[in-house]
């Protein structure tokens, strides 16, 4: 996933954390030494680690438990009313169950939004699993249908935030960053975006939140600040080069142009707006309009998969549908009906993904220099026959599944490897899971669907 779009067949070193060389280099940069270890990649591709641009690891307990809804009635009925009944240690065996998931499927950095209390247990978790990460406490303080246990004050969220800030940012020799994240326009105030705008400028923080995700919010946006929410964004100076704003389903021409101007990014979730109906985002639009984009799930309540192989496949698949999200596509431009090819949505889980994240040096493609963050899928298996090699793109986007992930390596530390996890034990941690669940939900206030 270099600028050239090499791909090769050979051998990759990596020192001291560092991918040292790639191809015919290897030989040249080991001077007749012997690698410490050696992984035999045969029948494999070996990839960028894939980045993950948009979840919530708090959700990831809540897996099954809001099904067939759409975001609004989601959000009020089911997640906010769980979030609320969430404890650090529930929390924290959410995080670990979303994290052993994620590393066996080959990802590498996440984008995560935390949630409004015990984000720090997250930030644990994450240091712990030796996974690269951005993530923030979800901060809220408005809305309906928001329990009160995820209200706070405006300076309440952001002092949180920024004391979150303090311990993490940087920490895990540079692996884990923290981002500001207000979940969406109808949960934080004026005031907090506002906040928000300034502390994200004076401290080079990331702003993580949800942008035009469905018809429904869209439509009460409209009523509560009488614009959309890009324009919302960009009277409030929200928007810059740290802006990560995931779904972008319902955004016009001008708001992507806004967008553009403004540098800002976008994650596309292709899964997550299938599973609550939100509609198809036109990431065509997007990257014509020159906007740096990722790849997400969502949470696991809205996929149910945390899976960046399902999420490629679909980001493929969706781009070559006429959705009702297509209204953003920018008219008469040439090609800009085109569906997405498998290199685009492989670069969106890998080196653009890295560039929404303003990581485009330090992980995204095999390249010396780069931070050592690699996946090894096994292409070897009936699925991939005969000739996985012919077009890798391909074998990655339609063919590859997750549980063909070999290794993942963060930084030149071996994560996972053919089956086995070295920084998480996953009995463990599904034991854990199904142990706090049952106290969740005897805490939790829902509110019967019919
Ligand atoms: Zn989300």
């Amino acid at each position: 996933m270099d600028a050239a779009g090499t791909v090769l067949r050979g051998d990759l070193l990596v020192r001291d954390g560092v991918i040292a060389a790639v191809g015919p280099a290897v030989s040249g940069a080991l001077a007749g030494a012997t690698p410490e270890a050696e992984f035999d990649a045969s029948g494999a591709l070996v990839i960028p680690g894939l980045v993950h641009g948009h979840l919530h690891l708090c959700q990831t307990l809540f897996r099954g438990l809001a099904e067939q809804s759409d975001l609004l009635r989601w959000l009020r009925d089911r997640i906010w009313p769980l979030e609320a009944a969430h404890s650090a240690s529930s929390v924290a065996a959410s995080a670990r169950l979303g994290l052993a998931e994620l590393i066996a499927g080959g990802v590498t950095c996440i984008n995560d939004m935390g949630t409004v209390r015990h984000t720090e247990v997250i930030g644990a978790a994450l240091e712990a699993s030796g996974i690269r990460a951005v993530f923030g406490k979800a901060l809220m303080d408005q809305g309906e249908g928001v329990p009160g246990a995820l209200l706070d004050s405006a300076r309440a969220a952001i002092d949180e935030a920024l004391a979150l800030a303090k311990r993490f940012h940087g920490a895990a020799a540079g692996r884990l960053s923290v981002s500001l994240a207000p979940r969406f326009i109808l949960s934080c105030s004026d005031a907090l975006w506002r906040e928000v705008s300034a502390e994200a400028a004076s401290r080079g923080l990331i702003v993580h939140t949800h942008i035009a995700e469905s018809p429904g919010e869209a439509h009460e946006v409209r009523a509560a600040v009488a614009t959309t929410a890009a324009r919302y964004f960009a009277a409030r100076a929200v928007l810059g080069t740290g802006f990560v704003g995931a779904h972008g389903v319902w955004l016009d021409p001008h708001e992507l142009s806004l967008l553009q101007d403004a540098d800002a990014a976008l994650v596309h979730c292709p899964g997550s707006n299938l599973k609550l109906g939100s509609g198809i985002a036109h990431v065509r639009a997007w990257r014509a309009a020159g906007i740096r984009c990722g790849l997400g799930s969502d949470g696991a309540a809205c996929n149910n998969r945390l899976d960046s192989f399902h999420e490629m496949s679909l980001a493929a698949l969706v781009s070559r549908m006429r959705g009702p999200g297509t209204a953003a596509a920018p008219a008469g431009e040439n090609g800009s009906d085109a569906p997405l090819t498998t290199r685009e949505v492989v670069a969106l889980a890998t080196c653009d993904g890295a560039r929404a994240l303003g990581m485009g040096d330090v992980t995204g493609s095999l390249e010396a220099g780069k931070q050592a963050d690699i996946a090894v899928v096994d292409a070897s298996g009936p699925h991939h026959a005969p000739d996985p090699a012919r077009d890798p793109y391909a074998t990655l986007v339609h063919a590859a599944r997750t549980s063909d992930v070999r290794l993942t390596m963060v930084a030149g530390r071996v994560l996972y490897r053919d089956g086995a996890w070295t920084t998480l034990d996953p009995r463990a941690v599904q034991a854990d899971g199904r142990a706090e669940l049952a106290g969740l939900l005897r805490r939790a206030t829902l509110v019967e669907v019919a």
